[in-house]
């Protein structure tokens, strides 16, 4: 393990500590963010907000794209949008972060959770399948689950670190079963999947797509999030009920229902689109290192570098790596972070956690294998 640990303050060429995955900011921030501050506009409106809309909806493929206040604010809106109200049930995986869950929790719905896959480590559309074919049927056109007579209302895969899941068979199994598809791509900008020979961003395959700019994330507006879908009339629901649901009006304030102040402010509009414009510098960056780790870890029988899954060009977001044995994860981990290079383990399951503990999900085998063992290495972009 000493050897990992020289192999890493190698690359980053220091000694000092190395955490998880910092920002870098070595393109325009400090220009864009001089000029925001210099023209006063430096809140919920500005031509930054108006730019990074248009150029991230460009960048992923989408017709509309609708900046946020962050990643969480993002998915809430876009349950909404889904017709997501109390006590409906929402299907997700239980290996995700806890935004995707919190989200859901908002509206008074129910997360149900379904295994992953064990390649792509996102929801599996098996596994979905399964669930929907045994306590499921669609009564009226709904999607009702006979356990506990709710409707299933939305299915909310992850892309874990950045690499794709099946998002094609889940998208069929959804259209299939009535049920709204919102992926929650806050890891995976710059991943694409390919179908039946057609590459497309992930994020744009269901109803609606979640991206998050958290200060950890690929790129960041230190805090911020966006919806991207091809559906004009979605597009503008997202945009009034994350503006407050002001009518538009030269002087006058009437607002027409109760909404959010889920705004992304100019500044952080500012930041973003200087990182945007490095984003497919910082996944190449990334990418190397993915294959610099998959060489190191060859050494190692008892370690398996995570690469990206068939048909995923992944960002590399986050870099994994699963520990055969249990000791070893905590030895890796312990060795690891002793010796100033900052690893942590997966999530822990959503179900373990005491909030969700009385949720309904299936066997989880692959969630669990994949929660005892993987860990995520050092992931900044190189410089
Ligand atoms: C980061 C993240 C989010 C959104 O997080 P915010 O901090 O609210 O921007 C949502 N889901 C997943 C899986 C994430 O990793």
């Amino acid at each position: 393990m000493k050897k990992i640990v020289e192999f890493i303050q190698k690359i980053y060429n220091t000694k000092n500590f190395i955490p998880l995955h910092e920002p870098k900011f070595i393109g325009n921030e400090k220009k864009y963010l001089n000029d925001c501050i210099d023209s006063t506009f430096v809140s919920s409106v500005g031509k930054y907000v108006d730019l990074i809309e248009e150029q991230f909806a460009k960048k992923v493929g989408s017709k509309y794209a609708i900046a946020t206040v962050n990643g969480t604010s993002a998915l809430h809106i876009s349950l909404i949008l889904s017709d997501v109200k109390n006590n409906d049930e929402v299907i997700t995986q239980a290996l995700t972060f806890i935004a995707t869950c919190n989200a859901i929790s908002y509206l008074g719905a129910k997360p149900v959770f379904v295994d992953v896959d064990l390649d792509t480590m996102g929801l599996s559309p098996k596994s979905l399948k399964n669930f929907l074919q045994v306590n499921c049927e669609i009564i009226n056109n709904v999607c009702i689950n006979k356990k506990t007579n709710n409707t299933i209302k939305a299915c909310v895969p992850m892309h874990t670190f950045g690499h794709s899941c099946k998002i094609d068979e889940i998208k069929e199994i959804c259209d299939n079963w009535n049920i709204a598809l919102i992926e929650d791509a806050a890891e995976s900008l710059g991943t694409y999947y390919r179908s039946n020979n057609i590459t497309k961003h992930t994020g744009t395959f269901g109803k609606l797509g979640v991206f998050s700019f958290n200060g950890n994330k690929i790129i960041t507006s230190g805090g911020g999030g966006v919806i991207v879908t091809d559906d004009e009339n979605l597009a503008k629901r997202a945009k009034h009920l994350t503006t407050t649901a002001k009518v538009p009006h030269k002087y006058e304030y009437v607002h027409d229902e109760i909404a959010f102040n889920y705004r992304m402010p100019n500044l952080n509009a500012a930041l973003l689109v200087a990182q945007l414009e490095q984003l497919d510098k910082f996944i190449n960056n990334k990418r190397n290192l993915a294959l610099k780790y998959e060489e190191l870890f060859k050494n190692y029988d008892y370690i398996d570098f995570i690469k990206e899954p068939k048909d995923s060009k992944s960002n590399y977001w986050l870099q994994a790596v699963l520990l055969k044995n249990i000791d070893a994860r905590d030895e890796f981990l312990e060795f690891t972070n002793k010796n100033g290079i900052m690893t942590r383990p997966i999530w822990r399951l959503m179900n373990e956690l005491e909030m969700f503990k009385d949720s309904q999900y299936d066997d989880l085998h692959n969630s669990k294998y994949l929660e005892q063992r993987v860990i995520n290495i050092s992931s900044s972009v190189v410089i």
